[in-house]
């Protein structure tokens, strides 16, 4: 009988240190990369230096994958692995209040966010699926599903924690074993996890994490030990991984970019409608793959919504992001403030017209001021590419088929938001709407068990739900 270790209560949890190094085989390795400082973006600062994977690593962590996969892992009973992954989410809560103010001080985004959706939501999908874990056999899936192997793990740096949960808990859950690497701007929360790992008493091996840039993700695709990657990044990136693992036997899901369309029929609960396109597109500074950064407005309410949308943009607080009041905080790099600001300068080339929040905005840091451009047309590149910014791009339309027409005119497929007070119409919609995920009357919603992924170049596979259990498994 296997016999797992000790409650994490009994671990001295005050001698952990922070080690912001590579965790391969259950350690805190030295790391053969170039050392690398991860910055604050609210202040510029260097917060952090971290020592970082070099090659050599990555086949280290891997074989560490694979020797814990075949000597423990696999062989635990589901009921077994279940109490690890309760114990993660038990000590993701315990260290709430760490990991919120890292994340925020690594990412850049409000307090108020990291302590109220991305910590909990992390403790949520693993509680979520740790109850899968002893019950596989009957989710539907198939008799016996069995695990895929090692999982290679690649994540963005927009939800650094809540990323790595989405991954590591469903692989876990089902059996396989972990080479995770976080993104290089935010690697921080992902080592804590790393000492939550630890300090749970997960067998050696079963997570690793491996600090580094995209060379390193590309080594981990490259692999030849490597049984399945799981990709959250950009399109582009996520083309060159596909190119890169077509002929070899691994598995691949991909979550890309979005485009998504915001909804506003005439019908609609205007003031509630604000309170979600606000929240779509500027939630996290609009560094959401699923934001909603086309807000289609019905002609006749357009003129009404759009002034009420103004003055509550001008209220937004745009700041410090530990400070409790801040709703925008800082954007995560240098490298994504010109990218956001060269866009929105095509838009003013394109002949859209920008309107700026009169909200303050500090001389220091990475902060770009909530944005939004009227009289778009569709074929501007404001419309068409992801700004991945709080920048809202806004267009109008007659008729529920030209709003369906205008939704479903992009590469993209992730999300969409529909208002109206019309269950038919919200049913009619979403029905046509090509779009994995489909909010109707909120937006930004994330829970668990309810798979989310994209269509056409959003990617494809699911993550959430029972459907999420399919991509780390064979059935
Ligand atoms: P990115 O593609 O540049 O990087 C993502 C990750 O891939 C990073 O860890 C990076 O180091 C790594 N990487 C870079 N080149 C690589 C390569 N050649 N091989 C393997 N790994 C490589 O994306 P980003 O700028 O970090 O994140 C923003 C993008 O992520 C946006 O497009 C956003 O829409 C998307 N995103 C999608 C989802 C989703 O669920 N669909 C969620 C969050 C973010």
């Amino acid at each position: 009988m296997w016999e797992y270790a000790p409650a994490p209560e009994s671990r001295d949890v005050a001698n952990l240190k922070p080690a912001y190094r590579p965790f391969i085989g259950g350690e805190f390795a030295e790391g053969g990369g170039e050392p690398r400082k991860t910055v604050n973006p609210a202040t510029e600062e260097v917060l952090a230096e971290v020592s970082t994977a070099s090659r050599a690593d990555v086949d280290t962590a891997v074989k560490a994958a694979r020797k814990a996969y075949d000597r423990t892992w696999r062989k635990l009973p589901g009921s077994e692995r279940a109490k690890y992954l309760f114990r993660i989410a038990r000590l993701i809560q315990e260290r709430a209040r760490e990991l919120a103010v890292l994340e925020s001080l690594d990412n850049g985004k409000p307090i108020k966010e990291s302590r109220d959706s991305d910590v909990p939501t992390a403790a949520a999908h693993f509680f979520y699926h740790a109850g899968w874990a002893d019950k596989l056999d009957h989710a539907g899936l198939g008799p016996s599903p069995k695990p895929l192997g090692v999982a290679g793990q690649i994540i963005p740096w927009n939800f650094p924690l809540l990323m790595l949960a989405w991954k590591v808990a469903p692989a876990l859950a089902t059996g396989n074993t972990v080479v995770l690497k976080p993104a290089e701007t935010t690697p921080l929360t992902a080592l804590v996890f790393a000492e939550i790992c630890q300090q749970a008493g997960l067998p050696p091996g079963v997570v690793n994490i491996l600090p580094g840039a995209g060379d390193i993700g590309a080594e981990l695709v490259n692999h030849p030990d490597v049984d399945k990657i799981a990709f959250t990044g950009s399109t582009e990136v996520g083309k060159q991984i596909q190119r890169a693992v077509a002929g070899t036997r691994k598995r691949l899901t991909l979550e890309l970019g979005g485009k998504a369309a915001n909804i506003v029929f005439d019908d609609a609960a205007i003031d509630q409608a604000v309170e979600g396109i606000v929240n779509g597109i500027f939630f996290n500074q609009g560094h959401v793959c699923c934001a909603g950064s086309r807000l289609l407005v019905q002609e006749s309410v357009a003129d009404e919504l759009l002034a009420k949308l103004r003055a509550r943009i001008s209220t937004l607080r745009v700041g410090d992001p530990l400070d409790k009041n801040t709703d925008v905080g800082a954007v995560n790099s240098a490298e994504q403030l010109a990218r956001i600001t060269e866009l929105a300068d095509s838009g003013d080339v394109e002949g859209a017209r920008r309107w700026t929040s009169p909200c303050p905005v500090p001389d220091r840091g990475f902060f770009f001021a909530p944005t939004v451009f009227s009289g778009v047309e569709q074929s501007m590149r404001i419309a068409r590419e992801e700004i991945f910014g709080p920048v809202l791009s806004v267009l109008t339309f007659r008729t529920p088929d030209e709003a369906v027409a205008k939704a479903n005119n992009t590469p993209y497929g992730l999300s969409a938001g529909i208002w109206t007070e019309k269950g038919s119409r919200i049913l009619w919609t979403a029905n046509k709407l090509r779009a994995g995920v489909v909010w109707a009357n909120t937006f930004n919603r994330f829970d668990p068990a309810a798979p989310f992924g994209g269509y056409q170049e959003s990617g494809f596979g699911r993550e959430g739900g029972r459907t999420g259990l399919e991509a780390y498994l064979h059935v």
